[in-house]
């Protein structure tokens, strides 16, 4: 007999290395209406687990605005870096199955390198047979071998990766001890029950490494769609590097409305000036993640 499907459970993961802007906006909103028009939980979850990275304050911030746009969640909202005992036991369970070996090489050492899919360097492989210096602090990396992944994004359509000549052996903890982003979200997505991510298209090249690492730890593969990217007057991602102005917590209602007919809804002109619940409503009645679909299909076109 079938299992009965869980209720759906979407998430929303941002980094706090800054304030929310409309490249963020997007990918909270599409993955909301994604999992609420399933009557699913939508949860948030702080990706801190770069802890260096993150910026004093910007956490609160980034929940601030979501209150205020009306992007309410389920349940606690989770710290990654209060999860370090789970991602260490993910790393064990992997070293016992012996797919992970210890790597010396500094990112001096790796500058030369060709680059992956993602721009990092393609790892040549130095650290297999054992690390190159011994005694140094090391890195564990993961084996990746001849894996081939395929998978149907929601959005974006069949995809296909091979790992090892995409992004090679990739590093799940680093020297300075700190677990990797590739690692810590797929223990978290697991520990959340989290069946569909809808995020942008940026982390497109990740999703392979994450069906991998699925895999390998015996975790359940959640649907992913990726989203397009929200782009400035240049052509450059927003992002805080380059400079796109946070999301005004004062008049939620026209980032939001934007946010929709960038994502290929038609929200009416009227809703415009709307308080976000009522532009919420609308779109979660008129949700429809095909027409995001269609943008991406006519862009490629
Ligand atoms: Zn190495």
């Amino acid at each position: 007999m079938l299992a009965e499907p869980g209720p759906a459970c979407g998430r929303f993961a941002p980094s706090p290395t800054g304030p929310l802007h409309f490249g963020s906006l997007i990918a909270a909103l599409g993955s909301f209406l994604e999992a609420r028009a399933q009557h699913g939980q939508w949860r948030v979850r702080i990706e801190d687990v770069d802890v260096p990275r993150t910026a004093p304050g910007a956490a609160d911030a980034i929940l601030r605005t979501l209150e205020s746009y009306g992007l309410l969640w389920d349940g606690d909202v989770w710290f990654q870096s209060q999860r370090t005992e789970r991602y260490q036991a993910a790393l064990e369970a992997l070293s016992r199955a012996g797919r992970l070996y210890p790597c010396t090489c500094t990112r001096r050492e790796l500058a030369g390198c060709q680059r992956g899919a993602d721009g990092s360097p393609l790892y040549p492989g130095n650290c297999r047979a054992g690390p190159r210096q011994p005694g140094r602090p090391h890195a564990f990396r993961l084996q990746v071998g001849d894996a081939c992944l395929t998978f149907q994004d929601a959005v974006q359509g069949e995809r296909h990766q091979r790992l090892a000549s995409a992004v090679g052996d990739f590093v799940l903890r680093r020297a300075d001890g700190w677990f990797t982003y590739q690692l810590a979200v797929v223990v978290d997505d697991a520990d959340q029950g989290v069946t569909e991510i809808i995020r942008g298209a940026d982390l497109l090249d990740s999703t392979p490494r994450q069906l991998y690492l699925q895999r390998l730890l015996g975790l359940p593969t959640p649907r992913y769609g990726h989203l397009p990217i929200a782009v400035d007057a240049r052509g450059d991602k927003l992002s805080k590097q380059t400079h796109a102005p946070p999301l005004d917590d004062q008049n939620p209602g026209p980032a939001l409305w934007q946010a929709l007919r960038f994502l290929g809804q038609c929200p009416p002109d009227d809703l415009l000036k709307a308080p976000p619940a009522e532009i919420l409503d609308w779109a979660l009645t008129h949700w429809r993640l095909n027409r995001v679909r269609a943008i991406v299909a006519h862009a490629a076109k």
